[in-house]
């Protein structure tokens, strides 16, 4: 598992959001996989997207579900669909509300970077 997210937690420390296209079909995800969602294939490539998303859903977090996000609650967390399709989860300004155009930000966090959205003037 961590082998296989690699490509992806190293992004975030570059801080570029980075998602799997399938070579086959074409379809693009951004949960780490051995093979392709939709065709099986595991004929998957790495590619950088540029950041900038809508945001599908959101919702404020008030009891955080564990001690590491203990200090930062209450805090928004988003479901945001990327420019290049697939949909990534992260931390998001607060106020941010569905449809709003977005831009991946980020932020370290007990040694990890995490993706924080912040709307698009
Ligand atoms: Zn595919």
């Amino acid at each position: 598992m961590a082998a296989l997210s690699k490509p992806f937690v190293d992004g975030l420390d570059a801080q570029v959001v980075r998602y799997q296209h399938c070579l086959q079909c074409g379809q693009a995800q951004t949960l780490a996989r051995h093979a392709c969602q939709e065709c099986g294939s595991q004929a998957l490539e790495w590619l950088d997207a540029s950041g900038a998303a809508t945001v599908r859903a959101a919702a404020v977090v008030s009891r955080a579900p564990s001690d590491a996000f203990r200090a930062l609650a209450p805090y928004t967390l988003v479901i945001a669909e990327l420019d290049e399709g697939p949909r990534l989860m992260g931390h998001a300004d607060a106020g941010i509300a569905i449809g709003t155009r977005v831009k991946a930000h980020f932020f370290r966090h007990q040694e990890r970077t995490l993706v924080r959205f912040a709307a698009i003037e």
